[in-house]
């Protein structure tokens, strides 16, 4: 078992529904989910969009490889009626997006994968889950559990 941190979020249709049946999924599939920060309402990040977000940030427990992870969590985001991807590094209004921020201890940088993701900590819509998850966390003790060592 791997304990991983995921941020959660959505800006269109019905976006607390969308968490709620992303949340669901994930605890039936990836595992069972052990901290959650509980929602919260961001202004959308580095993109022109007026959709408020709506974001989270859960731990779970998974049996699943980092990949399997990834493709298990991008089926959700199919599944969920997500088509349009991020196009040329612009940030688009989404159903739902679910990054993988941490998975163990685990550093990963692959084509597909890098693990802890490595905008976490500009991000402050994933830094606010964080904190809500652990009033204490600070970026230094984060990196210090998730990544070994200060970067
Ligand atoms: P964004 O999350 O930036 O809006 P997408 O959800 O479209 O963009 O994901 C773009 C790509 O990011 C995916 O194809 C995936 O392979 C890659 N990726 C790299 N690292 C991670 C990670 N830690 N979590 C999720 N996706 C990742
Ligand atoms: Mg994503």
């Amino acid at each position: 078992m791997t304990e991983t941190f995921l941020s959660l979020g959505s800006n269109l249709g019905n976006k607390e529904e969308n968490m709620d049946r992303a949340v669901a999924l994930i605890e039936e599939r990836v595992g069972h989910i052990t901290k959650n920060s509980g929602y919260y309402y961001t202004e959308p990040w580095q993109m022109t969009s007026k959709n408020t977000f709506v974001n989270a940030v859960v731990a779970a427990e998974t049996e699943l490889s980092p990949l399997s992870l990834l493709f298990t969590l991008q089926a959700i985001e199919r599944e969920m009626g997500r088509t349009q991807k991020t196009r040329r590094g612009v940030y688009e209004d989404r159903l739902i997006d679910i990054d993988i921020l941490t998975y163990g201890r685990q550093k990963i940088q692959t084509y597909e994968l890098t693990i802890p993701h490595p905008l976490m900590w500009k991000r402050p819509f994933v830094m606010r889950g964080m904190t809500l998850i652990d009033p204490r966390f600070t970026e230094e003790d984060f990196q210090k559990t998730f990544c070994g060592e200060t970067q």
